[in-house]
């Protein structure tokens, strides 16, 4: 069975080099949906809690959030960097406080301190749902992300691998060492 969250994301990009109006700067809200699977856990009677999903894909994707999205050889990248430097602001501004940590994947690099993402392909909705698979697939048993953002949507869907051992008391997966991070619970060996 699958358990489903859905997340808004608000970010500006452009589509550079494409023959369209998308190749302007302009944004959009764009709608995750994450689809975890694996059996019910008896104990919570469930797969995983949506609400867990949901914080587990947000601390790394609120990096995108009220975000500049711009593919590496835009040379958009080095003008905006420059004007972010000149104002003071690219290394941070007290008001950028919704910071998740930053990463570095084969596909996207988050520099959460000035709200930047750099991307190696154009970020299209099957661009995002590429980066967002990378960046989950070893945290959550990812069966399907679906991504929509204005009038484009795509889907994907993954073979799940890891079977996650969860917590009976709350569903949450626990530790290396068999202990729920939230409750306590100890796995009987
Ligand atoms: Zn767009
Ligand atoms: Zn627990």
């Amino acid at each position: 069975m699958r358990s489903i969250t859905t997340l808004d994301l608000q970010y500006a990009h452009r589509f550079y080099g494409f023959k369209g109006e998308a190749q302007y700067l302009h944004g959009h809200t764009g709608v995750l949906t994450i689809e975890v699977e694996d059996t019910v856990e008896p104990g919570v009677n469930m797969v995983f809690p949506c609400n867990e999903i949901q914080k587990t894909a947000w601390e790394v994707l609120k990096n995108f959030d009220h975000a500049l999205i711009l593919r590496e050889d835009d040379p958009l990248l080095p003008a905006v960097l420059d004007v972010y430097e000149k104002q003071g602001i690219r290394n941070g501004a007290p008001q950028n406080k919704m910071m998740g940590p930053a990463f570095k994947t084969e596909l996207a690099t988050a520099y959460p301190e000035c709200r930047l993402v750099v991307t190696k392909e154009t970020l299209t909705v099957e661009g995002m749902i590429k980066i967002v698979y990378d960046l989950l697939k070893d945290k959550l048993n990812i069966a399907k992300i679906t991504f929509t953002s204005g009038v484009n949507a795509a889907s994907a869907e993954f073979t799940t691998k890891n079977k996650i051992d969860r917590c009976p008391l709350c569903g949450i997966a626990l530790d290396e060492n068999g202990v729920c991070p939230k409750c306590g619970y100890r796995k009987q060996k």
